[in-house]
């Protein structure tokens, strides 16, 4: 399931190849993916393409017959890839769910578990995630502890909510614990406000340096250019139960929390 910084890389290397092309129209290719009917396309300039929580969005401008902007909203889930290709290349028609049509080219949306999503809407509050973005630059220490606000909620299920900060799943949660050095079995609330501090910005170098390496690749997630990111050389302690801590050397362990693997260090994160 790709993360927060899987989905920027996606936006990221999308935005400048797409963004300024007109719209010719999107065609559905498979009627059981969710995909719902396209308002009226052409004529419209895809003018911007960005993450918004663990969204793809595009924003297509607005048109003489209609004062509105229409944003498209694509949720990759667990193997929707977007690939870009320019007018008369060609590429295998499995799996693929829907083409975007633009001036130059067609972006092809492949799924091959059908989970993903693509909604249109016509106001941004309509997509808008309910949590934080980690990365949003108004997310100061004061909110973050306002947003831990006493929950005894343990700290790795806290992170994976998506109504307090949004973007972040089961592989950072267990290496973003464990930069800060803080157990995933803390209940959130009970935070001094400097470990506030460390988890936040425990987070936010985690974020970074992942959306560096264009993600992490387990399984099924590839870029739009159909690569793999190369952020699972970094892992400190996901994927990494019985293997020596990277910092002091005892083995990392290996816990089911909320059905959902959680990979700590019993030392570093006491
Ligand atoms: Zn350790």
């Amino acid at each position: 399931m790709p993360e927060l910084p899987e989905v920027e890389t996606v936006a990221r290397q999308l935005a400048p190849v797409l963004q300024g092309r007109r719209a010719l129209g999107l065609r559905r290719l498979d009627p059981l993916l969710r995909v719902d009917a396209a308002p009226r396309l052409r004529g419209r300039t895809l003018e911007e393409v960005r993450r918004s929580g663990k969204q793809v969005v595009f924003r297509f401008s607005t048109v003489e017959r209609d004062s509105r902007p229409v944003w498209g909203v694509i949720h990759l889930r667990m193997t929707g890839r977007l690939i870009w290709v320019g007018a008369g290349e060609r590429r295998p028609a499995r799996h693929l769910r829907a083409m975007l049509a633009l001036e130059g080219g067609r972006l092809l949306f492949y799924d091959a578990r059908r989970f993903g999503t693509w909604g249109w809407h016509r106001s941004e509050t309509g997509f808008a995630p309910a949590g934080v973005d980690p990365l949003d630059s108004r997310l100061d220490l004061n909110r973050f502890v306002a947003l831990l606000g006493g929950s005894r909620q343990e700290l790795k299920a806290w992170l994976l909510r998506q109504d307090r900060l949004v973007g972040l799943g089961n592989i950072y949660a267990s290496e973003i614990l464990h930069r800060a050095r803080l157990s995933p079995f803390r209940p959130a609330g009970s935070l001094s406000r400097g470990e506030a501090g460390d988890l936040l910005r425990a987070t936010r170098r985690i974020l970074r340096r992942a959306i560096d390496a264009c993600g992490t690749t387990f399984s099924d997630f590839q870029d739009s250019r159909g690569l793999t990111g190369t952020y699972a050389r970094y892992l400190t302690v996901y994927d990494r139960g019985g293997e020596p801590c990277r910092r002091c050397g005892s083995a990392v362990r290996r816990v089911v929390q909320h059905q959902r693997s959680t990979y700590y260090c019993a030392s570093c994160q006491g």
